[in-house]
């Protein structure tokens, strides 16, 4: 099996290849063609199982189908739970991003650094990758705007609700539209990370690895 029959097109595909994957994972085979289908996703999953990959090649596939976004507005949100991880995905992004022909623009934002160089660049963003408190930041600033969101990614999920972070993710999900495609990663199904699968999943594609 190959990146290719995921259903990946040809310059991603190379991307890919440029960055020494040969063949795809497990969790790579099962969620790449389901999420380019847009459906909702549950995965359970570590770190190390190429999750990362998983979500982040069909977004870049479905975003080069796209026109580039221009405003405040951002159509993929990427939810973590630490700004190591958010850091480590736009990187990864970015390593398969380079080589695509329509420009991808990501950002990482998270706490403990100055809000305002976040604000001045986020304009046009693509991608963006947030832990959920400054991203509430962000949005009471004005700085971005929710309601176009296509993809919903949360990444580490149970991570994100052992951290204490329950509430702000509840406060994004309302400021959300409700028809959107939601991908959710977590190492553990614990209750509360059920009880988030329950409200924001529908249908979703389970995979265990
Ligand atoms: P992750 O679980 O997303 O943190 O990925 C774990 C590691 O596996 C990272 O160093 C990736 O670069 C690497 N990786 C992910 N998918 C593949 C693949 N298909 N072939 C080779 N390496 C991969």
């Amino acid at each position: 099996m190959s990146f290719l029959s995921l259903g990946l097109s040809a310059p991603l595909v190379r991307a890919v290849e440029n960055q020494q994957y040969t063949k795809p994972y497990p969790i790579q085979k099962e969620a790449i063609p389901a999420m380019l289908q847009g459906k909702d996703i549950l995965g359970l999953a570590q770190t190390g199982s190429g999750k990362t990959a998983s979500y982040v090649l069909p977004i870049l596939e479905m975003l080069q189908r796209r026109s580039p976004s221009s405003d405040r507005a951002v159509p993929v949100l990427v939810l973590v739970p630490t700004r190591e991880l958010a850091v480590q995905v736009d990187e990864v992004l970015r390593s398969f991003a380079t080589a695509l022909p329509r420009q991808v623009k990501s950002m990482a934002v998270y706490g403990g650094v100055s809000i305002n160089p976040q604000m001045m660049k986020l304009h046009g963003t693509d991608v963006l990758i947030a832990t959920p408190g400054r991203l509430i930041d962000l949005v009471e600033h004005k700085a971005v705007q929710l309601s176009q969101v296509e993809v919903l990614v949360l990444d580490e999920a149970d991570k994100m609700l052992n951290l204490g972070f329950r509430e702000e993710m509840e406060k994004i999900f309302a400021l959300l539209p409700s028809k959107r495609q939601n991908v959710l990663f977590s190492a553990t199904l614990h209750e509360e990370v059920a009880f988030i699968v329950a409200d924001i999943l529908h249908n979703p594609v389970k995979i265990k690895i």
